[in-house]
């Protein structure tokens, strides 16, 4: 066991494009946290052979004052380590692949610390249809298919996991965020506090993860550098400029996805996606 009091690792499973660095800089606002963005990019820090938006603070960039200085010791469990160079000891991590959880959930119980696992969904449609405007050269089949992969990955990963877990979705931790805060505070064993609904405050150093997203949190430090790794495309550009900062449901696959993907996506997914499809109450 390493020395020092014990900590705790929250880890985020799902899908990509679920909301994840959205949850991700809402925890990283409990006392006492700290978001890492998706901890698997650790491995690629200072690694001159990755893309700069891979390798480094999302925000800073190369001169991040916390990640411009971690080096990873990989004989030692990561979340240990990146609490002593922060000073937390809660660590939030987006990562969402299952190996990469297994490994760290396995590193937290031989430290003898703490972890707890959130399994993040979101309507498949809202999903696919982020990842199509994203991606609009890839196969849309393919793209379907590697979503059910992923949460069948993510099933198996959260069945398996042996400490507090709870399944959380997008739609409601953004249209009631405080109750669903609460509700994953008091599994994971987190002090709940307002600041964390204003996701926006506050400083936040995320590795990888959803530019516009983290574009909104960061605004006042980004919005005029010309050299920030944090900048809107055109394709992105509209909806995230105007975003109020405050948690809001992103709804665009109603209006965004073509007839023929979402009928493509019917055919393929169509009862995959049952309990995960989000009607709107009116
Ligand atoms: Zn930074």
């Amino acid at each position: 066991m390493e020395n020092g009091s014990p900590i705790t690792g929250v880890m985020i499973c799902g899908a990509g494009h679920s909301g994840s660095t959205l949850l991700g800089l809402i925890l990283g606002r409990a006392e006492g946290a700290f978001y890492v963005g998706e901890g698997a990019k650790i491995r690629y820090l200072h690694d001159l052979n990755k893309p700069l938006r891979k390798r480094a603070c999302k925000v800073c960039g190369e001169a991040c004052p916390v990640w411009s200085g971690f080096h990873w010791d990989q004989s030692r469990p990561l979340y240990r380590q990146v609490a002593a160079h922060t000073g937390a000891r809660i660590i939030v991590d987006s990562t969402k692949n299952a190996a990469w959880i297994r490994a760290r959930s396995d590193e937290l119980t031989a430290a003898g610390d703490a972890g707890a696992l959130i399994f993040l969904q979101r309507d498949g449609r809202a999903v696919l249809n982020s990842r199509f405007r994203k991606y609009p050269e890839r196969d849309a089949a393919g793209q379907i298919r590697s979503w059910m992969d992923q949460i069948t990955d993510s099933r198996e990963v959260f069945s398996a996991y042996e400490g507090p877990k709870t399944v959380v979705r997008y739609e409601e931790l953004a249209t009631r965020p405080e109750a669903v805060i609460r509700q994953i505070c008091e599994v994971a064993g987190l002090p709940f506090r307002a600041e964390m609904l204003a996701f926006n405050d506050g400083e936040s150093h995320p590795l990888g993860g959803n530019t516009g997203t983290q574009f909104v949190a960061a605004r006042g430090k980004v919005a005029n550098d010309p050299d920030a790794i944090l900048k809107l495309t055109p394709r992105t550009h509209d909806y995230y400029a105007k975003h109020s900062g405050g948690i809001k449901l992103d709804l665009r696959w109603k209006t965004e996805m073509s007839a023929p993907h979402l009928a493509l996506f019917n055919d393929m997914a169509g009862g995959f996606n049952a309990d995960m499809a989000w009607e709107e109450e009116t």
